[in-house]
């Protein structure tokens, strides 16, 4: 069993990464697995170094040891930023299947587009650039503009650990999705798809957000005909208003909370956020590890954090 995980160094930690840590870590830690940290720093702009460092330290600092991956590790090959030929040689596997074509819409376009959008922003491609047949036979690699994936009109089933049965539809849920966009960038979910099975992670934990992107890497694994992981999506922690934690609130930053708690209180805080102790005692994550079990967690879009 691996699990891992996998921080933007875009900034300082937050509530929301720690608990988000702790519970892919108690679940590792309770099957005697492996916890890999990987460095998700695809957007050179907000990636900074300093940042990876500091997340290596608050892990330490929380008590959240990991067995591979860090900043440094096998030359910064836990570093996305490190990985690009592996993202080009899945890109070519997927090329090769006939199911991807080159989009040249610009963001504009895409967002005047007659299809929907859903609640949250996210827009459904309309499928303006999709060849009139699939398969296509695209398979140009140093491209100057984007890579989409095709995706079939028909449902995408997984077992989430937490949220059990999903049956997700990405033809209506986000169309036709990036692989790789018109500067070269690579998409989260080509990247995360190509870690995880490099590194063997055997469980992705996150948040719940991302239960769609869950859909759409299942469907990368299948056409790369790679093993799909076991997905643990979790309630995200939301504030007093019901809003989601963000970076923007200092207050909830590692460096103003390391000032005010110790690392065995915060834990402790979380841990009675997250269901798994029924009063907010410190504690340091190790105790925790014979309590937690996936039940504790309920399967609800948000869980109130604590206050702090
Ligand atoms: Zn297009």
């Amino acid at each position: 069993m691996k699990g891992r995980f996998a921080p933007s160094p875009s900034g300082r930690m937050h509530l929301g990464n720690i608990y988000a840590a702790l519970l892919s870590w108690l679940s590792v830690r309770k099957a005697g697995g492996k916890w890999v940290l990987r460095i998700e720093d695809l957007d050179p702009q907000r990636s900074k170094e300093q940042h990876a460092r500091m997340i290596e330290d608050d892990l330490q600092w929380l008590g959240l040891d990991y067995d591979e991956g860090g900043y440094d590790a096998c030359n910064g090959l836990y570093r996305q930023s490190n990985r690009h030929n592996l993202y080009l040689e899945a890109l070519k596997k997927l090329n090769e299947s006939g199911l991807t074509y080159p989009c040249t819409c610009t963001r504009a376009e895409i967002m005047a587009t007659q299809a929907p959008h859903q609640s949250d922003g996210r827009v459904v491609y309309s499928g303006k650039c999709r060849p009139q047949t699939m398969p296509s036979t695209y398979s140009q690699i140093e491209q100057a503009h984007a890579t989409r994936l095709y995706v079939p009109d028909k449902d995408i089933e997984f077992c989430d650990t937490v949220f059990k049965r999903q049956r997700v539809n990405l033809a209506n849920e986000c169309g036709d999705f990036i692989l790789r966009r018109a500067d070269g960038a690579w998409a989260y979910q080509l990247a995360v798809v190509v870690d995880d099975a490099a590194m063997g992670i055997t469980e992705v934990a996150r948040g719940c957000d991302l239960l769609i992107s869950a859909a759409q890497q299942s469907y990368i694994y299948s056409i790369l005909g790679l093993k799909t992981p076991q997905f643990a999506h979790f309630p995200l922690l939301v504030n007093e208003s019901g809003q989601r934690l963000s970076k923007r609130d200092k207050s909830l930053s590692m460096e103003h909370l390391r000032t005010k708690y110790t690392s065995q209180q915060l834990i402790g805080h979380i841990a009675h956020a997250a269901h798994i102790i029924p009063h907010a005692e410190p504690c340091e994550p190790r105790d925790l590890v014979e309590l937690f079990s996936w039940e504790c967690i309920p399967a609800t879009t948000s869980l109130q954090a604590p206050l702090l």
